[in-house]
């Protein structure tokens, strides 16, 4: 008898624990499983954009980030000057001004992992290890419920006698043969039946490869851009070492990010981390078209070797090395992320690039919490299946500019300034193109198109509500809670639990007639049987369940109480119809917090008419309207995927 679940998680990195995090949050039926034994715990990815943090803070867990990492402030390029000394050329902040209240930071990955494993484990999902697996068939019987099984393999973990600081064994430089031939053997088998599986196994995917997705760019194949003038002439085939140490150097600057070219020996990039550690990225060399790197041939020691000589005249000593590997540069996009609406691919499956960036871990991460609501609503029958189309529909467009700003950053790091210079693309000009792409980089400028689940009404009213971009998501203000008088983050209540969010700027309080407009507004949405809230929350269940209305006055607490808010505004919840009190918020100065900027900073007049921002459980704005024909733009949005609630 095989076990059924609603979604079957195959691999626990980043993309499969953020995943995780979404079900187990939403109470779905999950299983996650992973091939390997432990999870990592030294090395691989350590930058963390200020949009991942935003999306941590939406789960609770921003705050043991910011209490491990360590924040990037600086970025200092070097080159040779004229006289071929290295010298430091300009320096830049990490996280341009105004991009995020949260900072770039880096923590390794490992601890990234333990926060999503214990966010899982609150909602009672937990990995289960050593499972891969064999096959996964589909049936097309209308009448099954769980149409996918897929037989799974417990194994049995081989002796592992290598080095722990290696990070060999999952560098792209191993063959997927000698990958598999040396750490596991197979033990039991057990079918697993599930509505959905989502491939969250990296980038030799057993998902993508079974359900037959195809890798269809690889780099030098990719569509061609005038700005990235090398693709032509520079060979795509350059390895690079990569290691964590604590350092003893004269180089001043090894306490912020150095991007560094010298005349002939190659580039490097210094991250500084936590603990003091250091992450470096050292330029090892270049392949001929079919050469291979020689494993066995790499060492820490010869990373070392090559940094100095790129560092010189300063000096490098690494004592104590916590982790190292070797990696070749390429970058791969699969042609589609789903088979049938059933099967998905996320995060490293999808997409593979260089990890100098620092974006695989970060964009592998916003995939699945792009695809986790998504599949939430549908499994509990709150949408319908269509909206499943979306994930693709928004996330192969990020992975082409990941893949193509990955292109470009990882030619631009990899030729000399010489060669650089010859080519018409000059240091400076490097630096400027480092600096423009610093918000695409903080994951905070990315922006999905029209669909579905985007742009109710047309036109839409932005006019309303200048700085707010339907497709991004919705950026936080300081605003004061009504009832208690906190100041607060706006989008501190943009939590990940499902729920889509109707913001109304309701304007001024003390304005009669604007006051009038607001109270008619909410009765609608309460009453108005087309109203979405009252035709897709279930007869049972909360007002507020579905569909969640924020308030955000311009006037002071001081001009309306707050028990003459509407019902619709501070609903009440629960067995015992417990009061709300944090739906309502003025944008005034707050007692010890700042704050009353919010109407300017989102761009709506305090005195106009007011307007309605709505917002999908993924933070994204999906629309902006005005009072009137607020419900019925509402209901022809909703009802495009809403399932009515029984
Ligand atoms: P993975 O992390 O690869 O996780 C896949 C999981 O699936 C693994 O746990 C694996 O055991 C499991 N699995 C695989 N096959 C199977 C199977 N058949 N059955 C069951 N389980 C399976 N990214 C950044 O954002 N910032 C950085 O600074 C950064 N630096 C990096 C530095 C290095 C040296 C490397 C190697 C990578 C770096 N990356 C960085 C990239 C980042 O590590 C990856 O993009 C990220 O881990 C991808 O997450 P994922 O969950 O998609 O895949």
């Amino acid at each position: 008898m095989a076990d059924e679940c609603d979604v079957l998680i195959i691999g626990a990195g980043p993309a499969g624990l953020m995943l995780g995090c979404w079900l187990a949050r939403t109470g779905v039926k999950a299983r996650i499983i992973d091939q390997r034994a432990t999870k990592i715990t030294r090395g691989h990815a350590d930058g963390v954009q200020c949009r991942t943090i935003e999306i941590f803070q939406s789960f609770g867990m921003a705050e043991r980030i910011q209490m491990e990492a360590n924040e990037l402030s600086e970025v200092v390029f070097y080159s040779p000057d004229k006289d071929g000394n290295l010298v430091p050329t300009s320096r830049i902040p990490d996280t341009e001004p105004d991009t995020s209240r949260f900072r770039h930071s880096v923590l390794n990955q490992g601890r990234i992992e333990d926060f999503l494993i214990d966010c899982m484990k609150t909602g009672g999902l937990a990995v289960e290890r050593l499972m891969s697996p064999l096959s996964l068939e589909y049936s097309d019987s209308p009448t099954e419920s769980h149409p996918i099984t897929v037989k799974i393999e417990h194994l049995v973990p081989i002796e592992d006698s290598s080095d722990p600081a290696s990070g060999l064994y999952r560098s792209n430089i191993i063959s997927d043969e000698e990958f598999n031939r040396s750490r596991l053997r197979g033990g039991k088998v057990e079918n697993i039946k599930a509505k959905y599986v989502v491939g969250c196994d990296g980038a030799r995917s057993w998902t993508r490869k079974y359900v037959v997705l195809r890798i269809i760019y690889a780099a030098h194949r990719f569509p061609d851009n005038s700005d990235t003038p090398w693709r032509a002439t520079r060979p795509t085939f350059i390895y690079w070492g990569v290691m964590d140490a604590r350092p003893i150097t004269d180089l001043p600057d090894i306490r912020v990010k150095v991007v560094l070219h010298s005349a002939n020996a190659g580039s490097l990039m210094i991250v500084p981390r936590e603990r003091n550690l250091v992450r470096f990225y050292i330029q090892l060399g270049a392949l001929q078209p079919g050469e291979k790197i020689g494993v066995s041939a790499q060492s820490p020691e010869k990373i070392i070797e090559s940094a100095r000589k790129i560092l010189a005249p300063y000096t490098l000593e690494c004592p104590e090395v916590e982790w190292w590997s070797v990696y070749e540069i390429g970058q791969r996009i699969c042609k589609t992320v789903s088979s049938k609406d059933r099967v998905f691919l996320a995060g490293d499956a999808f997409h593979t690039h260089s990890p100098k960036g620092g974006q695989g871990m970060n964009v592998s991460m916003m995939d699945s919490y792009n695809l986790g609501w998504k599949l939430a609503a549908c499994v509990k029958g709150l949408t319908s299946p269509s909206i499943l189309d979306t994930y693709g529909q928004e996330r192969v467009e990020v992975a082409r500019q990941l893949i193509e700003f990955d292109h470009k950053f990882s030619r631009l790091f990899s030729a000399t300034p010489a060669v650089a210079e010859s080519e018409g693309v000059s240091m400076e000009e490097f630096q400027a193109l480092w600096v423009r792409m610093g918000k695409w980089t903080s994951g905070t400028a990315v922006r999905y198109d029209p669909s579905l689940i985007m742009t109710a009404s047309s036109p839409a009213k932005t006019e309303l509500v200048q700085n707010v971009i339907i497709g991004s998501h919705f950026e936080s203000q300081m605003v004061v809670c009504y009832a208690d008088a906190h100041a607060t983050q706006f989008a501190d209540r943009l939590v990940s639990d499902g729920r889509w969010r109707l913001i109304v700027f309701a304007g001024n309080m003390g304005d009669e007639n604007q006051l009038q407009r607001f109270n008619y507004l909410c009765d609608q949405l309460m009453h108005a049987d087309e109203s979405p809230i009252k035709k897709y929350t279930p007869p049972s269940a909360d007002l507020n369940s579905v569909i969640e209305v924020l308030t955000l006055t311009s006037s002071s607490r001081r001009v309306l109480s707050y028990s003459a808010f509407p019902e619709l505004a501070r609903p009440y919840v629960g067995k015992f119809r417990y009061p709300t009190y944090d739906q309502i918020f003025s944008d005034e100065v707050s007692y010890l917090d700042g704050g009353g900027t919010a109407y300017s900073g989102y761009g709506v007049d305090p005195d106009g008419p007011g307007c309605v921002v709505l917002v999908r459980p993924d933070q994204f704005i999906a629309d902006v309207l005005g009072f009137e024909q607020c419900v019925e733009n509402l209901a022809i949005f909703f009802d495009g995927f809403m399932v009515k609630g029984k």
